[in-house]
């Protein structure tokens, strides 16, 4: 049973009435950078087709100013598919049987890193399972070498949660942002979500250790997960205004069929985006990835996310091989193509859109530039 925006009325209108609450209360986010908890509520249980046109167009004027209409691309490498977490929805967890593990060594994630520098990129994102192979010791050699061979690239690090120390050790080594998505604010739904042994305390506690040591940190949560209703994700936008984080993934979840959770509703386009236009509003200089789970979702996703706020894609740069292993939702999108092919149609599909590609290293935009990003 899925409780999403149980009152969005995809083809129907509301009142007049409504719809002007809803619109000002829009104006009032867009002015203010935040509501009260019961103004979002009013907004995500009310809001209908009308209104969403209404919103997304608030929220692509709301990053001009800052990013015109620029999207930032980051290579992605997908470094491994072993994962010692309990993450029910995701089709890496420690139980799934179904896929076989693989796990890239330093030489091999460096030469990922060689074809992405190679077709223009300056941030790699090594992501992967919480993989304990990944020593601080072999992490931070793994940086030294990236940042020694390319003076001018930045690293982002997702790789789950890890002690104060190590997250300090790696930033030292060279890591300059961390994506750890929150996944909910809501305590409950984060429990029934995850495996008993996780801590949605000590999730918080990683992204506020790794704002505090100096990370552009990038929170970010599930559209559409089970049970998820509209107080949850009235949760998020308060979260995330209180964190302040210098990136924001959010995504529709979808359901893995080899998960505890199968059987499940996957989150919806319209939800989403209305989720990724909302986050804009509340943080507008925040850097909002057009994520791979939406271009997953609807052949446009991404595009769209472009039409309402996002600035940032991530295309794939892990070897073509290991693509189809990192199954963490199912019919992954670019799993057969090689990074080249993926350059090139990122690029075509963001000047479909009206967008231009930048290259640049892509910082936050109020990052203050200290000796390490110089
Ligand atoms: N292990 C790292 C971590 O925990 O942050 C990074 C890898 S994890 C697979 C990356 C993200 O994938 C998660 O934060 C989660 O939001 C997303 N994800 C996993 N399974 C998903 C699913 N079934 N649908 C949508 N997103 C999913």
């Amino acid at each position: 049973m899925n409780y999403i925006l149980p009152k969005i009325k995809r083809n129907g209108f509301n009142s007049e009435e409504v719809s002007a609450k809803i619109q000002s209360l829009i104006d009032k986010l867009t002015r203010d950078l935040e509501l009260k908890k019961e103004e979002y509520l009013y907004i995500l249980d009310n809001i209908s087709n009308n209104d969403t046109e209404y919103l997304f167009n608030k929220a692509y004027e709301a990053k001009l100013p800052y990013y015109q209409n620029r999207v930032y691309l980051r290579g992605l490498v997908e470094i491994s598919n072993y994962c010692k977490m309990g993450c029910k929805y995701c089709g890496i967890n420690y139980k799934i049987k179904t896929i076989p593990r693989y796990r890239l060594l330093k030489d091999e994630i460096i030469k990922c890193c060689d074809t992405g520098y190679t077709l223009g990129y300056r941030t790699f994102v090594l992501q992967g399972g919480e993989d304990s192979f990944y020593s601080d010791e072999y992490l931070e050699e793994l940086l030294k070498a990236l940042k020694s061979k390319y003076n001018d690239i930045r690293i982002t690090l997702s790789l789950g949660e890890r002690s104060y120390e190590s997250y300090k050790k790696l930033y030292d080594a060279g890591a300059d942002r961390y994506l750890l998505r929150h996944e909910t604010a809501s305590r409950r739904l984060y429990e029934h979500l995850h495996a008993s042994f996780m801590s949605f305390d000590n999730r918080r506690e990683c992204l506020s250790n790794l704002k505090e040591i100096g990370y552009q940190v990038g929170a970010g949560f599930m559209v559409g997960s089970p049970t998820q209703n509209n107080k949850d994700l009235v949760e998020d936008l308060l979260y995330l205004k209180e964190l302040s984080p210098h990136m924001v993934g959010i995504g529709p979840y979808l359901c893995h069929s080899d998960t505890e959770l199968k059987g499940n509703l996957s989150g919806t386009l319209t939800e989403t985006l209305i989720m990724v236009a909302l986050v804009r509003l509340v943080l507008p200089k925040t850097l909002l990835p057009a994520t791979t789970a939406l271009g997953t979702l609807d052949k446009l996703g991404r595009e769209n996310a472009l039409k309402v706020g996002a600035n940032v894609m991530m295309p794939n740069i892990s070897p073509t091989e290991s693509r189809e292993l990192y199954e963490i939702y199912q019919d992954k999108i670019c799993t057969g193509d090689t990074s080249i092919v993926c350059r090139g149609c990122i690029e075509t599909r963001i000047k479909a859109f009206g967008h231009s590609i930048d290259l640049s290293v892509g910082d936050f935009i109020d990052i203050e530039r200290n000796e390490k990003n110089d």
